[in-house]
């Protein structure tokens, strides 16, 4: 595979100031396949939805980590909509949720191993269990639920090093699981760490993901809030989304294509 780097190849669009990678999801395991071979380091990849943008506008730590992760894939269609109003359609959601179980199955067949930090105790070793269930091959190296408390990083990259995987999955929601792989990347022996938000949830079975009439409508947050009533606050940020975009993105766009 002579897949090149992205995003140089594929352009980036900014939305309020946050970076957004035109990729899809076979771009997303291209690039992961071309960092484990080239086995220079920890890559960072963010799942960027509505929220991280939000929540990017009043965190400069985060907004810092968006700008330096390697990647960084429109996690909801609101970025898609958001995009192609500001004249840079991209191709596709790339979410956690579906990229996980795409990811997985990949790993089985090339080789991969992966780490599941994170999600309440229990989960992630059940969404393991799941993964493994649907492709037998699948190499899961550990499976630890931690916390993102500072005083657990040392134990947790420890942990996780010694287990030898290739790729690191962490669902501490956002932006903790962004800001402990920025913090913690120079010492993680892993290629690829991604932040994958209530990813295990789903695969675990723990909560129901939205059916897809519902996703394909646009409508996986009403979906969410019904599940979830107690997210409500959180989900404000949707419709300061929309405004922010219609206000100010055309002035804030930009988008940047390869040399
Ligand atoms: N989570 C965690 N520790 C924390 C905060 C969150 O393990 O300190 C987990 C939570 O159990 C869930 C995941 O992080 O599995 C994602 O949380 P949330 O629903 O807030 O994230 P989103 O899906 O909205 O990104």
């Amino acid at each position: 595979m002579t897949a090149q780097p992205l995003p140089a190849r594929a352009g980036r669009v900014t939305i309020l100031g946050v970076p957004v990678d035109a990729i899809t999801f076979d771009d997303l395991l291209a690039t992961i396949d071309t960092w484990i071979r080239a086995d220079d380091g920890a890559h960072q990849v963010c799942t960027v939805s509505p929220e991280f943008v939000m929540i990017a506008q009043d965190d400069p730590d985060f907004m810092r980590v968006l700008h330096e992760a390697d990647l960084c894939a429109a996690d909801g269609i609101g970025l898609l909509f958001a995009a192609r109003y500001l004249g840079h359609p991209l191709p596709e959601r790339v979410t956690g949720s579906d990229g996980v179980p795409i990811i997985a199955e990949r790993a089985a067949r090339e080789g991969w191993s992966l780490y599941l930090l994170g999600a309440a105790p229990g989960i992630a070793e059940r969404a393991a269990e799941v993964l493994t269930a649907r492709h037998p091959a699948l190499r899961i190296a550990g499976s630890y639920a931690g916390s993102p408390a500072p005083e657990e990083e040392d134990q947790i990259v420890e942990r996780v090093n010694a287990s030898g995987a290739d790729i690191l999955l962490v669902a501490y929601g956002a932006p903790r699981q962004d800001v402990w792989i920025a913090r913690n990347r120079a010492r993680l022996h892993v290629h690829a760490a991604l932040g994958v938000g209530g990813t295990f949830d789903f695969i675990a079975g723990a909560i129901p993901r939205a059916p897809r009439w519902m996703q394909k409508l646009a409508l996986e947050w009403l979906f969410r809030l019904i599940i979830q009533p107690w997210r409500w606050r959180r989900m404000l940020r949707l419709p300061r989304f929309v405004w922010g975009v219609l206000r100010y993105g055309k002035n804030a766009a930009q988008k940047e294509t390869p040399a």
